[in-house]
């Protein structure tokens, strides 16, 4: 089902606000990497959609390497969310942990998030395709091609097309970037599937300053869009400070990305 052979169309993602992922534009999600407080989501909303993003993330569960760390604000966190959603207009993309939660994650969000330590949960994977909801699906840091494109068949085929890819950097012998962003995936992506494929530089760098550069990079060989950790305070952000771009930097980037693209 994912595959592009005999397959005459590109799959387009219709969000409730209009917009779309995979269409003409090129689809900008921005947010905190956890939501920390209703206040802080709902800033962070208004001014993301200023700029130009075409749904806001935030994570609820937080998958953390370590389990001393703060782990999300759970159904709280949703709540808060949805409020952001209220005043903005803009649809909600979290991550989802288990198949246990697709009722409760599915009564919030409008996009669901399989985090790249998911991408083999088999179950998960089933449980998100029957939900119906559109998947983000995040490739397994140290998944093949093939393996990204099998993980998606389990969601297709529960009868749930929408599935959004997401190149979000894999493991490699390099330490100096967090993870190493594999941009070649995408053209490589667009050959073999008609779906589409989104970018996260934020993980797939887990530096600051390289965040630009390679969103501008991903857009170049084809990506349909983007999804970018920010922060109003980068430095006292809960989780991820170290690749989270503060508010100003987002919409300078949204600026800088116009005239390199499809406008976003
Ligand atoms: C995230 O998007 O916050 C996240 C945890 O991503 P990944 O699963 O790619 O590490
Ligand atoms: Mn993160």
């Amino acid at each position: 089902l994912a595959s592009r052979e005999g397959k005459d169309f590109n799959t387009i993602i219709h969000l409730p606000n209009g917009k779309t992922i995979g269409g003409e534009k090129i689809a900008v999600i921005a947010g905190p990497c956890a939501i920390e407080s209703k206040e802080q989501i709902v800033e962070i909303a208004k001014r993301v959609k200023d700029a130009g993003a075409t749904a806001i993330r935030g994570g609820a569960f937080k998958p953390r390497s370590n389990p001393y760390t703060f782990q999300g604000l759970m159904e709280e966190g949703l709540i808060h969310m949805a409020h952001a959603r209220d005043v903005t207009g803009l649809p909600i993309v979290t991550e989802i942990l288990t198949p246990e939660h697709v009722k409760l994650v599915s009564k919030y969000s409008d996009i669901l998030q399989v985090g790249t330590r998911n991408m083999q949960n088999f179950l998960l994977l089933r449980a998100v395709g029957e939900s119906g909801k559109p998947v983000i699906l995040k490739r397994g840091m140290s998944a093949t091609h093939d393996e990204f494109l099998l993980a998606a068949e389990y969601i297709l085929s529960q009868n749930n097309p929408n599935v959004i890819l997401c190149e979000r950097g894999i493991r490699t012998f390099e330490t100096f970037t967090r993870f190493t962003l594999s941009l070649s995936i995408v053209p490589v992506l667009k050959e073999m599937t008609h779906l589409p494929v989104i970018v996260d530089p934020s993980h797939g760098t887990g530096k600051r300053s390289l965040v630009n550069p390679m969103s501008k990079g991903a857009i170049a060989v084809g990506a349909d869009g983007l999804i970018i950790e920010t922060h109003p305070d980068p430095e006292k952000s809960f989780v991820d400070g170290p690749q989270t771009i503060d508010l100003d930097a987002f919409a300078q980037l949204m600026e800088e990305l116009k005239p390199v693209a499809r406008a976003v």
